[in-house]
């Protein structure tokens, strides 16, 4: 089994619903987003061009960059957590991606220090 990695990144504000803390409040981040894919079949020796995958990750992303994500469809029912945020992102990337690979998981940062995934 091979696996690769893309990070990409967008900036948007939020707040949190429901919670009591610093994140009740309208701030922003700057989100640090990696796709995991794997697969086992190489061609020509790559799972898939990063720069692929990658292009697929970003234009995924423009849609939530600089925007309030608390505003957007996607979150109208559900918290704008780094969970949901990730799991969001996996859903619409697994559409995307080529027949020869599986998304692994999708992990979301919204700071150095913390992180969240999703995956199937
Ligand atoms: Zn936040």
């Amino acid at each position: 089994m091979y696996k690769i990695s893309v990070k990409s990144f967008f900036s948007a504000a939020h707040f949190l619903k429901n919670y009591r803390g610093k994140c009740e409040n309208l701030h922003g981040h700057n989100w640090e987003v990696t796709a995991t894919i794997s697969g086992e079949n190489l061609k020509n020796g790559l799972l898939m061009d990063f720069s692929a995958l990658k292009r697929i990750l970003k234009s995924l992303l423009a849609r939530f960059d600089h925007k309030s994500l608390n505003e957007l469809k996607e979150f109208k029912k559900i918290n704008t957590t780094s969970e949901n945020i990730a799991r969001v992102i996996f859903l619409e990337l697994k559409k995307q991606l080529p027949e020869n690979v599986s998304l692994e998981e999708v992990a979301v940062s919204e700071t150095p220090t913390n992180r969240a995934s999703y995956s199937e």
